[in-house]
């Protein structure tokens, strides 16, 4: 009988983590894909920060390092930001998937692609998996399952965990090419008519390619329409080489993640940033997380080890979205000129909501002024409080 200590359902960053983490301790480990091969269909504008490179180190996906980033709001305020060392950088999220899942396998997880798991049962101690494979139906056991299969998450819905996430970022990019694009600088534009609820972006991948996107909490076509409107000012002409629509749940810190020994991670556990949408970082960091606690049998840390490492940033985004997003224009041209003053010819670190949040938050008193009127004295005091 193919029995594992862990299956793994889905090979994202959050899947393959999990197993290299889990693997490499010594855990029988079967990690499941459904596609033929991992890196396939992403749906990923692929900006990371430079902290989450210096933890992963990976040797290869690296598109581009980004050295410079720029916040544009609808009055035409334009903020820009530099560090010589680098901001950030965009992946090439094919290569990048694959070689963390070969880094996974290399450690002794056993890959099984183009199968995707179709169900799972309890059956006394174990679980009993059933996949459905390109030579037909089969079923593994295992004492423990990570739910690392995105947004859509099959594991959550069949183990009965209720996690419909608090927050949708509905989300429609275009890989184009456009003699204007600066291979080096990551742009954010911010606007009630642009972007509700969310922003536009430009990721480059090398000079004249991005993934430029939008992404809203508009649903339906929404983000669709915004991301022509978005083009048509910005980069008429461009030529568009690809395109991609998905959502980014978030949210998950406040719901349920994990069910007996089934540990949801990255988007299937709604871990991505609430402010900015990005979860690769809280993929890869919640897979590694639920393998410990699978390593070290004690699944009811899982939640509480999750908690000390995301917890902090997720308030504070989650907080900071409350009220940029609920902002009228001129709020927001208040928040431009505010920003332009607080960033002006200081250094960023990285690319963290978090540290924007802080340094923003804690150098202006005319945003203070701002957050108690948008969300009251009580949530003023708890962002001080985070950020202090
Ligand atoms: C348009 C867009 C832009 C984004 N841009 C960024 C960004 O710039 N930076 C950032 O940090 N984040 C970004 N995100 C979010 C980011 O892509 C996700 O948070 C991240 O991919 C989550 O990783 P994951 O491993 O949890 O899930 P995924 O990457 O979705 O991986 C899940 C895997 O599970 C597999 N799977 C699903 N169901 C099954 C099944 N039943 N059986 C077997 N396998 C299965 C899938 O095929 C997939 O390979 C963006 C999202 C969107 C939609």
């Amino acid at each position: 009988m193919n029995r594992y200590d862990l299956v793994i359902v889905g090979a994202g960053p959050a899947g393959s983590s999990a197993a290299l983490t889990a693997s490499s301790r010594g855990l029988k480990t079967l990690i499941v894909e459904k596609q033929r091969e991992v890196g396939r269909n992403i749906l990923c504008a692929e900006g990371v920060s430079c902290n989450f490179l210096n933890l992963v180190k990976p040797k290869k996906g690296v598109a581009t390092i980004i050295y410079r980033a720029g916040l544009t709001f609808e009055n035409g305020e334009s903020i820009f930001i530099e560090k010589e060392d680098g901001i950030g950088a965009v992946l090439e999220r094919k290569i990048f998937d694959r070689h963390i899942f070969e880094r996974a396998v290399e450690q002794g997880a056993e890959p099984l692609v183009g199968t995707p798991m179709v169900d799972i049962q309890k059956d006394g101690k174990y679980y009993k998996i059933k996949l459905e494979g390109k030579n037909g139906k089969m079923s593994v056991y295992a004492e423990n399952i990570i739910g690392a299969d995105g947004p859509a998450s099959r594991v959550a819905l069949l183990s009965g965990i209720e996690n419909p996430p608090k927050i949708v970022h509905y989300c429609s990019q275009v890989y184009l090419y456009h003699p204007e694009i600066d291979g080096k600088t990551i742009l954010f534009y911010f606007g009630n008519n642009l972007a509700p609820g969310g922003y536009a972006w430009v990721f480059p991948k090398d000079d004249g390619y991005a993934n430029v996107g939008v992404g809203t909490t508009d649903p339906g076509d929404a983000s669709w329409n915004y991301l022509a409107k978005f083009l048509d000012k910005y980069y008429k002409g461009a030529k568009i080489l690809g395109f991609l629509r998905g959502t980014v749940p978030s949210g998950g810190l406040d719901l349920e993640f994990q069910k007996d020994r089934v540990f949801l991670t990255g988007d299937a556990a709604r871990f991505a940033d609430p402010l900015s949408g990005g979860g690769i970082a809280n993929a890869f960091i919640s897979g590694n997380i639920a393998s410990l606690a699978i390593v070290e049998d004690k699944p009811e840390e899982y939640r509480e080890k999750i908690n000390n490492i995301l917890e902090k940033d997720y308030r504070l985004s989650l907080l900071a979205r409350q009220i940029i997003y609920s902002m009228d224009d001129s709020e927001l041209n208040i928040l431009a000129q505010e920003l332009k003053r607080v960033f002006h010819g200081k250094n960023l670190t990285e690319i963290k909501s978090f540290n924007l949040v802080k340094m923003i938050f804690s150098t202006s008193p005319a945003l203070w002024g701002l957050i108690i009127k948008k969300g009251g004295v009580n949530i003023a005091k708890t962002i001080q409080k985070i950020v202090s």
